[in-house]
């Protein structure tokens, strides 16, 4: 799935709807500079993921995997500056440098990163007596992404959503044999998915700069 076309129409966007300012943009030197991997969501993701946070009116947001802050400064951004958005990272380098994005951004008093492992993170925060979140979005850890989703959905309203980033993996997703751990994660998580009653989800497939593959996005009934 390398076809130039689809890069081509991703750069075609973005230019059209001019989504890049120059935070984003330095926020991707940052990840280049540092060597990190370029795994951010694109432009057109970016844009989608802060649509949805505005369609549910989010003023609470957790994200798990931060890498260098690209898609917690669209997230942080639908909060006009009145919510709160956690975003949670492993990497204490990639952490560090993220907050500096943050910063760049002008998000420090709205969007605090957390560094550790999600589901340790995430389990502290309930323990805290952690309020209702609007939006849950997963980009990291697909092994475990049955269990966010379910500490999400204690943590929702009716009509939160709860995101997950790359369920399709170049299609990989339909070899029912794949000992992928990643594959294996999101087999169990579309599954789990299509089967749980209190969620309503559309599964989008997505080509662009970031190649094949896809996004779930469940809505809490
Ligand atoms: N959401 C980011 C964006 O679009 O700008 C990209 C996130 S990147 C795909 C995944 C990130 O999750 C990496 O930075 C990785 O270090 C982090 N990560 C991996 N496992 C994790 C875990 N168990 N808990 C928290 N973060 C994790």
């Amino acid at each position: 799935m390398n076809d130039p076309i689809f890069q081509n129409v991703d750069d075609y966007l973005a230019d059209l709807f001019r989504l890049e300012d120059d935070v984003l943009k330095s926020t991707e030197e940052s990840i280049r500079e540092n060597g990190m991997p370029e795994h951010s969501v694109s432009a057109n993701q970016g844009q989608f993921l802060y649509l949805l946070a505005k369609l549910c009116k989010a003023q609470r947001i957790i994200e798990v995997g931060t890498l260098g802050g690209y898609s917690t400064i669209w997230l942080g951004r639908a909060l006009d500056g009145k919510g709160k958005l956690t975003s949670i990272e492993i990497d204490p380098n990639f952490a560090e440098v993220a907050r500096k994005n943050i910063s760049n951004a002008g998000l420090e008093q709205t969007v605090d990163i957390i560094t550790g492992d999600a589901l340790e993170i995430l389990g502290e925060l309930s323990n805290n007596g952690h309020e209702t979140i609007d939006l849950f979005f997963m980009d990291a850890d697909k092994p475990n992404y049955v269990a966010y989703f379910e500490w999400a959905l204690k943590h929702s309203r009716k009509g939160s959503l709860i995101v997950a980033d790359n369920v399709i993996r170049e299609g990989q997703v339909l070899d029912e044999n794949s000992r992928d751990e990643k594959v294996i994660g999101v087999r169990n998580y579309n599954k789990m998915l299509s089967e749980n009653l209190q969620v309503t989800t559309s599964i989008l497939q997505q080509v662009g700069i970031k190649d094949y593959d896809g996004i779930a996005i469940s809505m809490v009934q």
